[in-house]
């Protein structure tokens, strides 16, 4: 019982009673100073404030401003991992929409418990709450090596979250950017710059990106026919352009799925490639002509930028988000950016700007004729439901 000295829990209700029954049962319960919250927006400031001290929260699901789905959205939408309990005395069918609906955003719901709380069955609760590294150990805590790897891959534990590119003459919603994430069990929401590296020197690369692209080719036909009509980007490593049938499977794949491959977008950073050019131009080329549109990522950071423009077959250059945050106050961001805008045009490639989070930045990139933006400004990068809620609430 000692381990619950650790769990630091939020309590989210509207009637006092309902919290002080709660927090005497997981004082108790060994959990000394569980926090209080007796709405929704309370709940948010309090785990804004408290940044990663935050293991569990407890709420309620109905609640006069913001409700448990509500405030489960904005849960999922920080940067934390929390694992979340619900307490209804609501009916089931609720229960299991919030139930499901925070599984699907990617936070850990450990189930619902009827109120007023048992301390018995909260006890078993805490059982199960995983405990979040602290942040100054977070680093080394994150143990990540081929063979935990092998494991997700096995267990298929990655997934996309989704980023919107909007058009800048209408603001329409045109595509969206699928990141990876890794579902670590223990480690929570893993971000690609934790395990992507590993995974392009590891043999595993290949299934990975097997994995994701089915995940993105699925998550895109299913948007289509529920009328969310947009198109989607996916990264590929260099290392992955080394494999000559990967063309022909990704085709197979997306015909399969009743998608044109024209929906789907290819983005590919220019690093690491030039020794084996000859192999990487084939496959690009052979990407093109299956239909696939291409583009060049991180723009600007690589070598050989300009040459590849002109030998390979792209469709769409990503401007690299170093030349686009604080363009507005930085001459030689602004020269490069206006520079990069024009070189692509020249050669009418589609532009998009990356990174966008300042009002002054975005201004000055859709007056510059920029065809895509995505950023923080936008939207940051949303779990599937999540970003299907927001894409639903623009139209
Ligand atoms: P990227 O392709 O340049 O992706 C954009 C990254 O910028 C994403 O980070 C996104 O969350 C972040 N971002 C978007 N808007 C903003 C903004 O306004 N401000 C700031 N500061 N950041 C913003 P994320 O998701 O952590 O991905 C990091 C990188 O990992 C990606 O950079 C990409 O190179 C790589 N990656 C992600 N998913 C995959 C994948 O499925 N396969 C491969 N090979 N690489 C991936
Ligand atoms: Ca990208
Ligand atoms: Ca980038």
């Amino acid at each position: 019982m000692n381990s619950n000295r650790s769990i630091r829990v939020l309590v989210v209700d509207d009637e006092v009673f309902v919290r002080d029954v709660t927090a005497r049962a997981l004082v108790a319960l060994g959990c000394p100073t569980p926090l209080l919250a007796s709405n929704g927006a309370e709940a948010l400031e309090l785990v804004q404030s408290q940044r990663s001290s935050i293991d569990l929260v407890i709420s309620d699901l109905l609640m006069p401003d913001m409700d448990g789905v509500e405030l489960v959205r904005h849960l999922a939408e920080q940067p934390e991992a929390f694992s979340i309990l619900f307490m209804s005395g609501a009916n089931s069918s609720l229960r299991r929409a919030a139930e499901s609906l925070g599984r699907a955003y990617g936070l850990r719901v450990l189930g619902a418990l009827s109120k007023p709380i048992d301390r018995t069955a909260l006890g078993r609760v805490l059982e199960e709450v995983i405990l979040e590294p602290s942040p100054e150990g977070q680093r080394d805590a994150i143990k990540i090596d081929a063979k935990e790897l092998e494991r997700g891959v096995k267990d298929k534990e990655f997934v996309y979250h989704y980023q919107p590119k909007l058009r800048l003459t209408d603001r329409r919603l045109e595509s969206v950017e699928a990141l990876a994430r890794w579902q670590h069990p223990r480690y929570g929401l893993v971000p690609p710059g934790q395990f992507i590296g590993l995974a392009e020197n590891s043999p595993f690369l290949g299934r990975i990106t097997e994995q994701l692209v089915e995940i993105g080719i699925r998550q895109l036909a299913d948007w289509h026919k529920r009328g969310i009509k947009i198109s989607m980007a996916m990264n590929l490593s260099p290392s992955i352009l080394s494999d000559v049938s990967l063309p022909d499977r990704l085709s197979k794949a997306v015909t399969e799925a009743g998608l044109a491959p024209n929906l789907i977008t290819f983005e590919i950073t220019e690093t690491g490639v030039a020794e084996r050019e000859a192999i990487y131009l084939e496959i690009i080329t052979r990407l093109q002509m299956k239909g696939f549109s291409l583009s060049i990522d991180d723009f600007g950071t690589g070598q050989s930028s300009l040459q590849k423009l002109e030998a390979l077959p792209f469709t769409e250059l990503k401007i690299d988000r170093q030349f686009v945050h604080g363009l507005h106050a930085n001459d030689a961001k602004r020269a490069i950016f206006e520079a990069s805008l024009d070189l692509a045009k020249r050669f009418k490639l589609k532009t998009v700007a990356e990174g966008v989070e300042l009002p002054a930045d975005l201004e000055i990139v859709r007056k510059a004729g920029c065809d895509l933006v995505q950023g923080y400004i936008i939207e940051k990068p949303l779990a599937p439901t999540a970003f299907e809620a927001w894409a639903i609430s623009r139209v």
